[in-house]
């Protein structure tokens, strides 16, 4: 009888539980329609497919905030006298080609980071305050950036003040007798930078830049993409012929005549961190094995740089605004120079320079 009993008990138990998990159950789904019908109704004033609620990448899917009133794009009228666009149909960015607002717009909600690598080593140290500066008044202002210097005289760093949402990381790196080890050791720092400091943040950007120059104009959102680089301000005009990539065949930056699309500088580029963690390891690890070989490539890493956007394209290209030099004067095609090499005294400031003037 006991028996009986508590075998119906727990029937009413286990019955009384089922239909508890199925009422739950109920409610969930009910509760989870409503928020897809809901989803779905958003999605197609945005003109998305009801069903169509894959995530997308940040990089590609550009929202502009609804209702921004801005001047209406031409689809004839443009720049005529430049270029603005590769073979490979990657904008290149002059000024004209892009509305800054819009871009801000588009790009601040996404709450992205842009890092910046700066390298100050040896006397180069005194080119950090301007650069720090002038990258506060017109570097990716209004977004989070950080920037990152390298330098055997942290002691020396000026005290920049920086708006909110930017910050300076100031790292220690041993200095070098010789220039060209300097500017090659970039990517290989650059490289771990990326490992240990930056990773699984798919969204962020970095650039990597020249300490000797300053920022002039506005360098902002529209410089953004996957793998960016700068037409270097020296050669634009040129064929291809008189480029001064590296040109024997024994060095892993060889680019053959009739090869190479620009002539990119070594003093700025950029894009996705993955993109240039890329980069970086590939220019250093082909770096490290031409001097196993006892070659340097003409250039360092600018000639290695310039191989690695041969076979990878860059996404974006940068007009000369993005890195002119201050002892050239400005050519009627720049209406704007955004950042620029100031002028300096090469024998004074680099470590060896009487003995590789030489070379
Ligand atoms: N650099 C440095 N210390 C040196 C030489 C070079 O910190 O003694 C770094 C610095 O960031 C510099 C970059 O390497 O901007 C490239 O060198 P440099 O500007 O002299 O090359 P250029 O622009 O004249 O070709
Ligand atoms: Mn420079």
């Amino acid at each position: 009888m006991k028996h009986l009993i508590n075998t119906k008990a727990l029937t009413v138990v286990v019955l009384s539980a089922l239909m508890l998990g199925v009422l739950f159950c109920y409610i969930l789904l009910s509760y989870r329609g409503v928020e897809l019908f809901k989803q779905n109704n958003i999605n197609q004033q945005n003109g998305l497919a009801a069903d169509d609620v894959i995530p997308v990448s940040h990089e590609f899917h550009l929202v502009a905030p609804d209702h921004l009133r801005y001047e209406q794009p031409s689809i004839l009228r443009g720049r005529t006298d430049v270029v603005t666009v590769t073979p490979w149909l990657a904008p290149v960015v002059w000024e004209g080609t892009f509305n800054q607002v819009l871009l801000d717009s588009i790009y601040k909600p996404k709450n992205i980071t842009v890092s910046a690598t700066v390298f100050a080593v040896g006397k180069y140290i005194m080119f950090l305050k301007d650069f720090l500066e002038t990258a506060e008044q017109h570097f990716f202002v209004g977004f989070k950036v950080h920037i990152y210097v390298f330098t055997d005289r942290p002691n020396e760093a000026p005290q920049v003040r920086m708006a909110a949402g930017r910050q300076l990381t100031v790292r220690s790196v041993p200095s070098s007798k010789r220039w060209q080890e300097i500017s090659a050791r970039r990517m290989e720092l650059i490289q771990t930078l990326i490992e240990e400091q930056l990773p699984n943040r798919s969204d962020d950007y970095v650039f990597c830049l020249d300490v000797d120059s300053k920022f002039h104009g506005r360098w902002g959102a529209e410089s953004l993409d996957g793998l960016v680089a700068v037409i270097h301000p020296g050669y634009y005009k040129d064929g291809r012929s008189r480029f001064p990539y590296e040109r024997r065949p024994a060095s892993r930056a060889y680019l053959a005549p009739g090869e190479g699309d620009f002539y990119y500088c070594g003093g700025a580029f950029g894009g996705l961190l993955q993109e240039v963690h890329h980069l970086a390891k590939t220019c250093r690890s082909n770096f490290e094995a031409d001097a196993q070989e006892g070659i340097e490539a003409a250039w360092q890493e600018e000639s290695h740089l310039n191989r690695y956007m041969w076979i990878n394209k860059p996404t974006k290209v940068l007009s000369p605004e993005y890195l002119w030099q201050d002892f050239k004067p400005q050519n009627p095609e720049v209406h704007i120079i955004r950042f620029s090499g100031v002028v300096k005294n090469y024998a004074e400031i680099r470590p060896n320079a009487r003995e590789s003037a030489a070379d």
